[in-house]
């Protein structure tokens, strides 16, 4: 009955995981994992989150029950604020359809799986010059590196997925010249999956200047974006920065538009799993309320056979941050809490490199931002950090921040620097 059925490789990241788990030496150091820990190397919880979770409980009306389908109506729209804007055009034009999903991976997946269904390229002039492949879909384009998880989730929806030059390892910086050739050759009307903030694996975003020149060669290819949103206010403390170049796109492409927005990371609720889909129609179809209505009633049936309907819980508690002024302004204090400590590690870390004289540059470090860095280490020397020293990061050499404090980061500066000297 199951004999295409074989035995699939552990997920490397919790492969590495693991075995940092099992090391019984009292300093090792847990720099795999994507989730913020405060200077103890616990996880936070964000007092925003809390004081919002006291009131939703101490409400005599609180339960249980069911969401609609289409998820907590006012945590989509607040949501959808917080990423473009509270006086984005976007609403005023009525160009806006939003779903809740399972956090940014079911964002992603229910994406996917929409395009899969109904992307046929974008019309104007590119249509025709679309390159369908053998599968009868366009082609997904994701940066190289990237996101792991990008690949198989646009992969088991049937697409084909290919890569956009994204990082120079020679330079540790972004390989841009490469990136824009990349946006030229892929077939007019291919999908780019593009990372709006704090770029995983990398740590590294494009300038402002670099932004704008990708977003306009995309336009004039009519290629579709994806932005994945999956750090807005981790990045840098503040939500309107790095909403910069979301919002960028939205004034600058003129085909329509997927976020694929997450609050995992900037409200610490992991495990609940808050993320919502926007889709923002063309400007050319504002107040198309046929195409909106059949776009929504399209995400509801596939949310409908897949979950049913999204998880409660986290919506109520990051809805009710988004709508009470007091609890956005604690909310803002806690995202600067959090992203003002990721950037003194990764100052610190570069300068007790600089002190040891650890051979190569490591400006990359603090030029970097967001939860991960791109150190430059090389497989083997990963490996040696971890045996001889348990200090733990995936092969790529992409470190978690989040798991430097104060306690263990001259440590790690000394680890590496032994293994890149010696
Ligand atoms: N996109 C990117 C780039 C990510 O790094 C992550 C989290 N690692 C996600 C999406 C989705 O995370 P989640 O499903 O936990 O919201």
């Amino acid at each position: 009955a199951f004999s295409n059925i074989y035995q699939l490789p552990p997920d490397p990241l919790f492969g590495v995981a693991s075995r940092c788990k099992a090391d019984k030496r009292t300093n090792k150091v847990d720099l795999v994992l994507g989730a913020y820990r405060d200077n103890n190397g616990k996880p936070w919880i964000l007092p925003s989150v809390k004081s919002a979770e006291e009131s939703i409980k101490s409400d005599p009306t609180y339960n249980h029950e069911y969401l609609p389908i289409e998820g907590f109506k006012s945590l989509n729209l607040n949501a959808a604020k917080i990423a473009l804007g509270e006086d984005s055009i976007v609403f005023d034009q009525n160009r806006i359809v939003s779903i809740q999903s399972l956090s940014g991976t079911g964002a992603l997946h229910l994406s996917a799986k929409f395009l899969s269904q109904f992307y046929t390229g974008n019309v104007n002039n590119a249509s025709k010059d679309l390159v369908i492949s053998n599968n009868n879909r366009a082609t997904v384009y994701v940066s190289k590196p990237t996101w792991a998880n990008h690949i198989q989730i646009f992969e088991s929806s049937g697409f084909n997925v290919d890569f956009y030059r994204y990082w120079d390892p020679s330079n540790k910086s972004l390989d841009f010249q490469n990136y824009l050739n990349d946006i030229n050759n892929a077939p007019n009307g291919s999908i780019f999956v593009l990372h709006s903030c704090a770029h995983n694996p990398t740590g590294l975003d494009p300038s402002p200047e670099q932004w704008l020149e990708i977003l306009n060669h995309i336009n004039s290819k009519n290629h579709f974006v994806i932005f994945d949103t999956a750090y807005q206010g981790f990045a840098s403390g503040d939500l309107e920065r790095d909403a910069w170049a979301l919002r960028k796109g939205i004034e600058i492409l003129n085909t329509p538009i997927i976020i694929c927005q997450s609050f995992a990371k900037n409200t610490g609720m992991y495990g609940e799993r808050v993320g919502v889909v926007h889709l923002i129609l063309s400007e050319s179809e504002k107040d198309n309320e046929f195409l909106k209505n059949s776009i929504a009633s399209q995400f509801k049936k596939i949310t409908r056979s897949e979950l049913s309907n999204p998880p409660a819980y986290g919506a109520k508690i990051v809805s009710k941050i988004l709508s009470t002024p007091k609890l956005l302004d604690q909310w803002h204090d806690d995202l600067i809490t959090m992203s003002s400590r990721i950037t003194e590690m990764r100052l610190k870390l570069r300068i007790y490199l600089e002190k040891l004289n650890t051979p190569g540059t490591w400006n990359h470090i603090t030029d970097q931002i967001g939860m991960f860095s791109f150190t430059g280490l090389n497989p083997k020397q990963v490996e040696r950090l971890a045996s001889e020293h348990g200090v733990y990061l995936i092969s790529s050499g992409r470190i978690s921040i989040a798991g430097l404090n104060d306690s263990n980061v001259e440590y790690v500066a000394q680890s590496i620097d032994e293994t890149v000297k010696y």
